[in-house]
């Protein structure tokens, strides 16, 4: 029972996983005429969890026969062996019936004891793949002898010979990296797709274990660091934008968690105003109560992530770090938002990640990686006097650009460095 019980489960879960993803990813599957293909697999997938409960259920049935057998048995040899004792005068006929008495409350106890096995053993299994959950140890944790964050946090970030492999791949995906941002300093990070922008965002949130040594906010290791207090510095635009199912303010409030009682309205819309999002939200019938959807499905992509910009602003961090915040924004959108969030954001560290160089170039120094090296370092004119990959990268997309009717920024803008304004204290 145990062992059939076990293949149960199993089964159970990966038809369930596929019915959800069927369902969650119903444009693809229809739009690549997949439904016919999908019916089929479904249908072999219940087939086989059918036979597993079959296997099951065929164990688990022999247990009510097998023990009111064992009972009928019981009299069986009770009447062959009793019985004759009876007639010889051996033992006296009330013995016999008080004995027959006692087999027969037996019965049901030992009926019970079937059913508790059988329910134990299904248990058993349920609670063994639980475990594996449950006791699956988080990788990234607060290490012993962890020190508190000098106040005030002035957001110095520094990335010190930095070489990070996924647990699994064959090379790293960042490699001896190694810059500083001061505080209050805007940077940019550029480079082609799968180059290490986003691991190296994710490192800096410890999403994933740096090496230790390896990067320091404000000259203290982050690895030395509980988890909590870092992260509190620390304001992250994620690239996908996930949002929660619930309304619009729910979601930019998620930032602020100090305020429990929600946002204050106006600080909701001057929030929405700087991500761009308050005309969207003009159109929406219940405004900042428009509910999202699950993940924010009702959302376009471009919403979804000035949501997640309003989120992160909410948050009034030390450090923010912009994970290719334009990625599903339009030109002009960018070019507006980008403004405002610089200006919203004097004074705080600012990594802006991007593959855009209409985002990238507003950052007075651009970092330049490839294949997880950083190759190349310097400002947008000097860097494509330099005529190497950013030349390039730009090159491309003011072709893309042209091809794609995409006007390009009319006014000449200006270089933002950031550091202008004293930083305030974060959290
Ligand atoms: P970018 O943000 O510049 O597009 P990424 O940081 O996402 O690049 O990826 C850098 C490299 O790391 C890629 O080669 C990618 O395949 C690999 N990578 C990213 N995430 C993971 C992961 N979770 N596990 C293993 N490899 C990963």
């Amino acid at each position: 029972v145990h062992r059939r019980a076990a293949r149960v489960q199993e089964g159970f879960g990966r038809l369930s996983q596929f019915v959800e993803e069927s369902v969650a990813g119903i444009r693809v599957v229809k739009v690549f005429g997949q439904e016919q293909a999908r019916m089929e697999q479904f249908r072999r997938l219940a087939a086989e969890q059918q036979e597993r409960q079959m296997e099951l259920v065929s164990v688990q049935s022999a247990a009510g026969p097998v023990t009111e057998g064992a009972v009928g048995l019981a009299f069986a040899a009770l009447l062959g062996v009793g019985g004759p004792l009876v007639l010889a005068g051996r033992i006296h006929l009330g013995q016999f019936v008080a004995f027959a008495g006692y087999v027969g409350l037996l019965a049901w106890p030992l009926g019970s004891l079937g059913w508790l096995m059988n329910l134990w053993q299904r248990g058993s299994a349920s609670w063994q793949r639980l475990q594996a959950i449950l006791h699956t140890p988080p990788q990234v944790v607060d290490p012993p002898g962890v020190v508190a964050m000098p106040a005030p946090v002035r957001g110095h970030l520094e990335v010190r010979g930095l070489t990070f492999t996924y647990p699994g791949a064959r090379r790293p995906a960042l490699h001896d990296l190694s810059f500083q941002v001061r505080p209050g300093e805007v940077v940019a990070i550029t480079g082609p797709s799968g180059s290490g922008k986003s691991t190296l965002v994710q490192l800096l949130l410890r999403l994933w274990e740096p090496p230790e040594g390896s990067i320091f906010l404000d000259g203290v290791d982050v690895r030395r660091l509980p988890l909590q207090e870092l992260r509190r510095h620390l304001a992250w635009v994620p690239q996908e934008g996930f949002l929660f199912s619930g309304t619009l303010a729910d979601n930019v409030a998620f930032g602020a968690p100090e305020s429990p009682d929600g946002m204050p309205p106006a600080e909701l819309e001057r929030l929405g105003r700087l991500a761009g999002l308050h005309p969207d939200v003009e159109g929406f019938p219940d405004g900042y109560g428009s509910w999202v959807g699950e993940r924010g499905l009702a959302l376009s992509g471009g919403q979804r992530q000035r949501v997640a910009i309003a989120r992160a602003l909410a948050r009034r961090a030390a450090v923010f770090l912009l994970d290719d915040p334009f990625s599903s924004v339009d030109g002009d959108t960018e070019h507006r938002v980008l403004e405002g969030l610089l200006q919203e954001l004097a004074g705080r560290t600012v990594l802006l990640v991007s593959h855009r160089i209409s985002v990238v170039r507003r950052a007075c120094r651009i970092l330049v990686l490839h294949q997880g090296r950083l190759v190349e370092e310097g400002s947008h004119e000097e860097l494509l006097a330099r005529g190497g990959l950013y030349a390039r990268m730009a090159a491309l997309q003011r072709l893309e650009e042209e091809l794609n009717f995409r006007p390009g920024p009319t006014t000449q803008l200006q270089e933002v460095c950031g550091g202008a304004r004293p930083v305030e204290p974060a959290g």
